[in-house]
């Protein structure tokens, strides 16, 4: 298996929201529902379910990014109480459509990658 991608190659196709055996075909037919197999290459995804590692995922980041903007709007006092708090919901909102698609692909290419024989 010389032209196999390698784990890094593997997990960057997937947050690309690309295949991750070619690189090439999408993952999913809408913004989040999986295809069954890939459109350029034919890689079969079933049985590929990334179940909640996704959410988890995108809350970890999301948590790292919105809780320090809230304690930094915080401690500056620029902003009006209902002010920060649509900062907040707005940014965290973008954060996760952002970050959610994202995650599952970074979660389908780890399952790809593990369901393969490795020598
Ligand atoms: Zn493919």
């Amino acid at each position: 298996m010389s032209d196999a991608p390698t784990l890094t190659k593997t997990l960057l196709n997937g947050v690309r929201l690309n295949c991750p055996s070619c690189g090439a075909g999408g993952i999913f037919a809408s913004y989040l529902k999986r295809r069954d197999a890939c459109p350029h290459c034919g890689e079969s995804f079933v049985g590929l379910d990334a179940d909640d590692g996704p959410a988890w995922l995108t809350i970890g980041i999301a948590a790292h990014i919105v809780v320090p903007l809230l304690i930094f709007l915080e401690r500056r006092e620029w902003l009006g109480y209902y002010a920060e708090f649509l900062v907040v919901v707005v940014a965290t909102v973008a954060i996760v459509l952002l970050v959610l698609p994202r995650s599952k692909g970074f979660w389908i290419s780890i399952l790809w990658w593990n369901s393969k024989p490795r020598d």
